[in-house]
This record gives C-alpha cells, structure tokens and sequence, in this order.
C-alpha cells in the first residue's frame, strides 16, 4: 500500500470511553481525506499485522459501549528496540506514518519510541485511575467512579439495614482520586488513599467513635487498592469497635460499563484533536486537559511531570464526612 495513512490503538487497561475516543480518531481523519487503520491489542498488533481498514461504519454503534472495540493489551515484546523497529516498519509497510495511541504513562513511552523510530504518535490519556500527571483528566474515571458510587450505594442499604460497617476497596494503585471522589459522593467517614499516611485510631476508629456519639450506626471507609488490606482492617475496624465489619472489594467491575457523557465527551473530543495534530503533520504530542481546557503537550515533558493529589478536597472530605 502506497498512500498515507493514520491508525489508532488501545494499550494498557481498558476504559470506558475509549471507544468514543476511537471513533473520533476514524471519523476526523476520515474528513481530512486521509485512510484511517485500527490496530488491534495495543502495540502487540503492529508486531502480528493485526490491522484493518476503518471506514465511517466500522465506529457505528460504539460510543456507549464500554471496553474498546480494537481490544487492548500489554507487550512485552513491543517494549524492546527489536519489537520498536518490527513496529516501525509494520507502519512502513502499510503506508502508516502517524499512529494515535490510547492508555496510560506506559503507552505514552511505546508512543515516544515509536516516533523516535520514525512513525509520528500522538497520546491520548484513557486510564480509569486518573493517574497521568499531565492531564486532570483521563478518559474512564467518571465512568469508573460512577459504577463505584452505585455499588456503594447499594452496600450502604443493607449495612444501614444491619448497623454495620464497610470497608470497600475501590481502584487506583499509585493514585488516590477515585477513593478520594468516590468518598466524598457516598459520605465515607474515612477515606484511605496511597498519597497520605494515615493512623488507624485517629483516622478511622476514633473518627467512628464520634460519629456514633452523635448518633450514626452505619459506616462505610473508602480504601484505595494502592492502601489494600481491607479484610485485615474489617476485622481490625471490628475488634476495636464491635461494630460487625465487612469488607468489599469492587474490583473489575468498576471497569466496564457504558461509559458517562462525561468519557463519551471527553474521549470524543481528545479523539478528533489528536487525529488532527496527525493530520497537520505533528507528532511526539499527549493530549491533555489543563484548566478545563484539551491542549496539546510534548510527550517526554508529560512524562516528566509529577502528579499533585488535591489536598483540598482531601481535607473538605475529612471535614464534612463525619
Ligand atoms: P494502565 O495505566 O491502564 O496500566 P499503561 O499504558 O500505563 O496503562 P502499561 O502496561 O504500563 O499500561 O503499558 C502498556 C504497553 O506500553 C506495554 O505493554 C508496552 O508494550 C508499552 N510500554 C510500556 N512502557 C514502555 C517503554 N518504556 N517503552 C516502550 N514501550 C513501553
């Protein structure tokens, strides 16, 4: 294949949202008269040839869907020079010179090789655990949250029910924002995040002790999975206050799911922004949001920044959860 074209990929976990940011790829290039390929599971589809032609119907009939349609995965492989260049001139040979890729900091590092290797990339940020200290955003996380919210809300019926208290563990390895968003929205009375240490009397049991003075019977405690050990806490949480504990882990769940208008919105608008950067000849870019607003960064520079959890509301919680 001789003429030029872009392509899209989705790397890493996946998020809801993603699909709406694939087919704004397909449909923005498609309107600058360019071709537009989809890649299939991440980077691994450049080294299998696992790549198709897109057209404006092959992105019908997924922007509420939850997953992503091109798959996505994680490649040992591709994350070798030898793996770069085998991608490269997969590229090469079907006429690919510009390549959107959707995931977190690691796909923005397959991203900067692969255009050190002569195939321009633009980075998008879709990640459910907002954990890209470039961008405020990433496609996923009110989607995900909301699926957290949901769930707790139906934990919460039937500790109210028994007097008890829950302890859930919501996503989030490295980065506190869903427990921290999540915790405010369900009225935790504490809210465990990998970001700040915490004490177990002073944060959690004597927090409870208060609360129960002034007449609350139910607790829920957000955790995040970077913190973990709900089961311990649960039991620790019961042996301190003989108030039954249960622990629950939200796990995968918090993944899927039809994505919020939100993600739909946001991936839509990341989408179009990145398959035109690619269109106007840029390259070796993440698309991020700063102030509300999508803007374009170079990669190593986003890389290279540190995330700031939002203290603030981490005291606003801690203020007004009790
Ligand atoms: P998530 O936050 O959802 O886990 P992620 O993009 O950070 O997403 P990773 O597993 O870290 O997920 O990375 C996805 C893929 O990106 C890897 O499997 C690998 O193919 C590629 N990758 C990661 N790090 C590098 C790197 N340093 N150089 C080249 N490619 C990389």
């Amino acid at each position: 294949m001789s003429s030029k074209a872009i392509a899209v990929l989705t790397s890493g976990g996946d998020a809801p949202g993603m699909n709406a940011a694939v087919r704004a790829v397909v449909r923005t290039g498609l309107s600058h008269g360019v071709r537009v390929m989809g890649i299939q599971r991440g980077f691994n589809g450049l080294l299998s040839g696992e790549v198709v032609e897109m057209n404006l119907r092959s992105v019908s009939d997924i922007i509420h869907r939850g997953g992503t349609i091109l798959y996505t995965a994680r490649s040992p492989e591709f994350n070798t020079p030898a793996g770069v260049q085998q991608a490269a001139s997969t590229c090469r040979s079907l006429g690919i010179d510009g390549v959107v890729v959707i995931g977190g900091d690691g796909s923005f590092r397959g991203a900067r090789d692969l255009t050190e290797s002569g195939i321009r990339c633009i980075g998008i940020p879709g990640t459910i655990d907002n954990d890209i200290a470039s961008s405020e955003y990433t496609i996923g996380f009110d989607t995900a949250m909301n699926t957290a919210v949901q769930m707790v809300d139906r934990l919460r019926d039937t500790m109210e029910s028994h007097d008890r208290c829950s302890v859930v563990q919501v996503m989030g390895r490295r980065c506190g924002d869903i427990a921290l968003q999540t915790g405010i929205a369900v009225g935790a009375t504490s809210i465990l995040v990998p970001e700040v240490p915490y004490d177990f009397q002073k944060d959690i049991i004597e927090r409870m002790r208060f609360t129960q003075k002034t007449g609350k019977k139910h607790f829920i405690i957000i955790v995040a999975e970077g913190v973990g050990g709900v089961e311990k806490l649960a039991q620790d949480i019961q042996e301190a206050t003989g108030i039954e504990s249960r622990a629950t882990i939200l796990g995968h769940v918090q993944r899927g799911g039809s994505p919020t208008l939100r993600d739909r919105v946001v991936g839509s608008e990341m989408g179009s922004v990145a398959a035109t950067l690619l269109y106007k000849g840029k390259g070796n870019r993440v698309i991020v949001m700063q102030g509300g607003k999508i803007v374009d960064l170079d990669i190593s520079e986003a890389l290279n920044m540190k995330r700031v959890f939002d203290k603030n509301l981490y005291e606003i919680a801690h203020r007004i959860s009790i």
